[in-house]
């Protein structure tokens, strides 16, 4: 039998035995897989904070919040150099030339950095530069960019398609596993449902971590920045996503410096370092207030 609203099991089974805990019995208990990108772990107690720009822009707008979100306390660097625009006539994204500011900003700070790949003929040249490969929520089921990331090898953050279920999304995942690369972190960044579009950009589904859970030992982190496209939602639906149980947060940055240039890209929901260091703050808080109930439990 199966939860109102869910898949049955047998689809769970026959679509995604791999990364189902049903089937693969190695995370068959409680256990969620760490999910290692270079010295930042992703599943364990402590949730990793992602923040940077929308779009790598240039040098000087990369280093500056690579450095401001390494001061705020974020683990890791994010920023795209290959952007999916709704209109082609917008601002694509620097390519390889943003992926080599990215390097440098990684270099000069110590933060890995995840950026997107949108092409299966270009994960040999992201993947150089990448710690962790981000698939977006319109390519989450380009089924030959997942195989190749898949038989690349590097983490890969898997982000949710815009209208996929929970059994579509870990489909996806499964073509990622299938390669024998289990180093997966799921995203949540927003839904469309009614009524999306209104008074924020998507639908934060927050019922999805949990529900998440039981299904996959994968671990899976929020973007409340798309979700939300909406700066002032941003605080808190990142404290309601760490209530969820989520791994992580991915957060768009911009300067707040006077006077700095409005983001080429996704300007409405971008935070500044400040608000991204309160995030860090109460996410750190969390976690240390977890481990001491626990302490106080044994
Ligand atoms: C992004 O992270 O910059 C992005 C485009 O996200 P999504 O694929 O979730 O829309
Ligand atoms: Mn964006």
């Amino acid at each position: 039998m199966s939860i109102a609203g869910t898949a049955a099991s047998a689809d769970f089974t026959k679509i995604c035995p791999l990364v189902s805990r049903r089937t693969n019995r190695k995370y068959a208990g409680e256990e969620t897989r760490l999910v290692r990108v270079k010295h930042v772990e992703f599943g364990a107690g402590r949730p990793v904070i992602i923040g940077g720009p929308c779009s790598v822009e240039s040098v000087e707008q990369t280093l500056e919040l690579a450095h401001t979100a390494k001061a705020s306390g974020a683990d890791m660097l994010r920023g795209g150099a290959y952007k999916p625009r709704t209109s082609p006539h917008d601002f694509q994204g620097l390519g390889l030339e943003g992926l080599e500011i990215l390097r440098e900003a990684s270099l000069q700070t110590g933060l890995p950095i995840v950026t997107e790949v949108m092409d299966p003929r270009l994960v040999e040249q992201v993947g150089a530069y990448a710690d962790m490969l981000q698939i977006g929520s319109r390519n989450m089921q380009n089924y030959p960019l997942l195989t190749e990331v898949g038989r690349f090898g590097k983490p890969v953050l898997l982000k949710r398609g815009m209208a996929a279920s929970l059994c579509e999304w870990l489909g996806a995942a499964e073509y990622i596993a299938k390669e024998g690369n289990f180093d997966i972190v799921l995203c949540e960044r927003g839904i469309k449902a009614y009524p999306s579009g209104e008074y924020s950009r998507f639908i934060l589904d927050l019922n999805v971590i949990p529900a998440l859970q039981k299904e996959t030992f994968l671990p899976v982190i929020v973007d409340p920045s798309h979700a939300t496209g909406v700066a002032d939602m941003v605080e808190p639906a990142s404290r309601s996503a760490l209530e969820s149980g989520c791994h992580g947060l991915i957060i768009e940055i911009a300067s707040e410096k006077v006077g700095a240039a409005r983001p080429k890209c996704d300007a409405a929901q971008a935070i500044s370092p400040t608000a991204l260091g309160r995030i860090v703050e109460f996410a750190r808080n969390r976690a240390g207030q977890k481990m001491e109930s626990k302490a106080c439990a044994v």
